[in-house]
């Protein structure tokens, strides 16, 4: 049965549904979010379909995500049935390649063209700096590509691009632009910018090729217009203009009239600029397209008012922006919920409880709810978290931190040190970097393994026996045996995980390659690697915690509160470097278990934590949602966390000082905020590990832009102490540190440590928080502290291990 046209526009208000019956002249809908643009569009195809007979066929409908087509196409077939389903609902770039694969032979070019994504992308530039022998110094890849990048973007080839190279370089960019463009052909590929500016390109040199697309759409939509850049824009215009290119008369092809246009967007919302967005596109859209019409839309049905009275105070403060009204009647709803954790685990750890009590309070559901960050390397910690807690959830974007290939690798060195026999490991980091041992080598030592019976890592410890193997072979694998040897003695000799890792992640030349690369990737790669190595410290550190019982300062299990057996090692008879010093005793003598910081205990946390199959999958409707900000573009959730509202996370440190880059960062923030349906949160950490260091960032400006009667605080740290004044200037210098580079190798401290303390010093520990220290033990390198951090009870401390800093 066919929908009418009365149930099709069922709902709409006034303006919605004139949008959806418009017929005639292009149209573009601007409104705030929430205002139901999409559901616009979703039923303006339903209604041209249902009640004005449009063949599905000739609807060519662009969103931005490859899901958000999904959930479109879905939700039209739903209302006018499946036949609806042969309609384009795409991206830009798809709807792209499928032009061009079919009509690529105008320029002489194989259909079979491959498509590379960023990462051939550098692999290619890396060999044109290679050739052309460029200083890798003055000349990067990342640079070169993104400067070709933005031309593409604004449709300018290599021959006209001298104009926009960087003065002093209009020889040099634009003559590694055409080398590009010379080998991506040789290559039969394109990248991912081509594939617009090829169709425009095609498009504009063949008329009667653009014609036919003309008449084979009849019905062109686009869902956020706001973040469609020129050469999207172009290709929009030959699609839907009325004054396209003219057609050559011996063609004999009489054009057709442009077909109707809708595009919905919200310049609030625009936040691709970094990639060549341009709002210039919405702006003018009324002068671009002759004859068109604005409809405005000013309801909001998405949120409660708190939420949109908080996005609009964000937003406000940029300035030049067109004046919306955007009401909600759905009530003033909840408050924003502020949490201010101490540390990123804290604030994992504060998420995690709040969604299981409101899960638990049949107040939402885990997949009514989401986590949002402002880059990938924040999911590490809700990661961590959610996983201990068994919080189902899924990361949208962005591979798992834990599945990432050089956080991988580094787990197989550890594996295969701990376990020389463990085949698969061995062998993944064998010859990763690059040593020179060769598949053929690897398959000899195979080969004599299987003749022996023994295993890949014991036929290492054999190499004199193997036969027929190369002499440079043969040098490679003894030097990585005798590397492997030595970290597995380094083991026995009592070596904790997070220096075994740091030491091999050295000593194999892992960090050497990737600090030698000119990829970004490998920059991030190293980032990672950072973060994996800091992850091992805070075990390391854990396993040094004892939780000590306040009154008769022994101690405990911190579960169940009871004793837990004394470890002779410093108790005060021992001797030498464990001797304790008596008056520091303060009548607290007794130890604890030896910590168990080894290797194999590390390893078996991070399999743990790793294991893909402890990450629920399928049903999305059960799970919590991580993503970044950027990627939340268009969707809702009734439960919506913003996390590290600081200023140099988000806003973006880069943006600090750079007022245009900080009004995309307000838009972020505005995009975040009208996520949420019905509860919001904002959330951020006193202290955060960035690129391997400590960061105190203060709280981000856009907390003080909303009206504080819409915040209820949680939990406030107290503002401006002296250690937060003090914590303030060490940031820079933690940062200037990174600049040259990332801490590894053994024997440099990493992260804040302290060398002595006594009774009554405060201290500041990265995951504790502020303490008090109430009773000092051990000197060297076994002195510990008992620490006194309030309501999280009192902790003994190795100072040696712990990431703490006397205040
Ligand atoms: P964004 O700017 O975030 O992309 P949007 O303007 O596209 O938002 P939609 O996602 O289409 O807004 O709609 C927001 C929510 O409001 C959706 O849940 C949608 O179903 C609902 N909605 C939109 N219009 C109406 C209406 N007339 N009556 C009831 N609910 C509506
Ligand atoms: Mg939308």
């Amino acid at each position: 049965r066919r929908p009418t046209a009365a149930e099709l526009v069922e709902g709409l208000n006034a303006p919605q549904r004139e949008a959806v019956e418009h017929e005639g002249g292009p149209v573009l809908v601007v409104a705030g979010a929430g205002s139901g643009k999409t559901r616009v569009l979703t039923r303006r195809i339903a209604y041209l379909v249902g009640v004005r007979d449009v063949h599905p066929g000739s609807i060519l409908a662009i969103t931005f995500t490859n899901k958000a087509a999904a959930e479109m196409r879905t939700r039209v077939v739903d209302l006018v049935g499946p036949r609806a389903r042969v309609m384009w609902v795409s991206t830009f770039h798809s709807a792209c390649v499928r032009i061009l694969r079919a009509e690529i032979g105008h320029f002489e070019r194989s259909s079979n063209f491959s498509i590379y994504d960023s990462a051939d992308s550098k692999r290619l530039m890396q060999m044109i700096c290679r050739d052309k022998q460029l200083d890798p110094k003055r000349y990067q890849p990342r640079e070169l590509l993104n400067w070709i990048s933005n031309c593409k973007n604004d449709l300018v080839r290599p021959e006209a691009s001298a104009d926009r190279a960087p003065r002093g370089q209009e020889d040099v960019y634009p003559g590694v632009y055409a080398d590009y463009e010379r080998r991506l052909r040789a290559a039969e590929a394109f990248d991912f910018d081509d594939l617009i500016m090829e169709t425009v390109r095609l498009f504009r040199q063949f008329p009667e090729v653009r014609e036919k697309y003309r008449r084979r759409f009849r019905q062109v939509l686009v869902d956020e217009y706001q973040d469609t850049n020129p050469a999207q824009y172009a290709l929009v215009r030959e699609l839907c203009g009325n004054d396209p290119s003219a057609l050559p008369e011996e063609s004999g092809i009489v054009p057709i009239d442009p077909p109707e246009l809708m595009v919905v967007g919200d310049s609030d919302q625009s936040i691709y600029a970094f990639r060549g967005a341009t709002i210039r596109n919405i702006l003018d859209f009324e002068h671009d397209f002759r004859g068109a019409r604005t409809i405005l839309l000013e309801q909001n049905y998405r949120s409660t008012q708190t939420v949109l009275s908080a996005a609009n105070s964000v937003i406000s403060k940029n300035p030049d922006r067109p004046k919306k009204r955007l009401w909600s009647d759905a009530g003033a709803g909840e408050k924003i919920v502020g949490y201010v954790a101490d540390t990123e685990h804290g604030e994992a750890q504060f998420i995690a409880d709040e969604i299981d009590r409101l899960v638990d309070a049949g107040t939402t559901t885990y997949g009514q709810t989401a986590v949002f960050y402002r880059t990938n390397a924040q999911s590490r910690a809700f990661e961590d978290v959610f996983i201990r807690v068994g919080m189902p959830y899924r990361v949208v974007g962005g591979v798992r931190f834990y599945e990432r290939k050089e956080v991988r690798d580094a787990i197989s060195y550890l594996k295969a040190i701990a376990n020389p026999h463990d085949e698969v490991s061995v062998r993944r980091i064998i010859n990763e970097p690059k040593r020179g041992i060769g598949d053929r080598a690897q398959e000899q030592v195979q080969h004599f393994a299987d003749r022996q019976r023994i295993s890949f890592g014991s036929a290492l410890e054999r190499l004199d026996e193997v036969e027929g193997l190369a002499t440079r072979s043969l040098a490679q694998l003894r030097a990585f045996a005798t590397m492997m040897a030595d970290h597995r003695a380094m083991m026995a000799a009592g070596a904790a995980a997070d220096e075994l890792l740091a030491s091999i992640l050295q000593a194999s030349g892992y960090v050497d390659t990737l600090r030698r690369s000119n990829d970004l990737q490998d920059e991030s790669r190293l980032e990672n690697l950072t973060e994996f190595v800091a992850v091992a410290e805070e075990f390391v550190a854990q396993a040094h915690v004892v939780d000590i019982d306040q009154e008769t300062g022994r101690p405990i299990d911190a579960e169940t509160g009871e004793p837990l057996e004394e470890d002779p090692d410093t108790t005060p008879s021992a001797t030498g470097d464990r001797t304790t010093v008596p008056g520091q005793l303060g009548g607290l003598g007794s130890g604890a278990p030896e910590p168990d910081d080894s290797l194999p205990a590390f390893l078996e946390r991070v399999a743990l934590v790793a294991d893909a199959d402890a990450v629920p999958d399928g049903d999305t409707d059960g799970v919590v949602t991580l993503m970044t900000l950027h990627t939340a573009k268009g969707l809702e959730f009734d439960t919506v966390f913003l996390t590290g509202f600081e200023d140099g996370v988000f806003p973006h440190m880069r943006s600090l000082d750079n007022p245009t880059e900080l009004e995309e960062e307000r838009r972020l923030a505005y995009v975040g905020i009208t996520r949420a349906r019905k509860r919001l949160y904002l959330t951020r950490a006193v202290v955060r590990t960035q690129w391997g260091q400590p960061s105190y960032n203060p709280q981000s400006r856009f907390i003080a832009d909303m009206p504080g009667d819409l915040l209820d605080w949680r939990r406030l740290v107290e503002p401006a102490t002296s250690w937060e004044t003090r914590a303030a200037s060490r940031t820079s210098s933690a940062r200037d540190r990174t600049e040259g580079g990332h801490v590894f190798g053994s024997g440099v401290p990493r992260g804040p440590h302290v060398d002595a303390v006594t009774v009554g010093d405060r201290v500041l520990h990265t995951a504790f928080g502020l303490g008090t220290v109430v009773a000092t033990m051990g000197s060297g390198s076994n002195a510990k502290a008992d620490v006194d951090f309030g309501s999280l009870g009192t902790k003994r401390l190795s100072l040696r291990h712990a990431p703490m800093e006397k205040l």
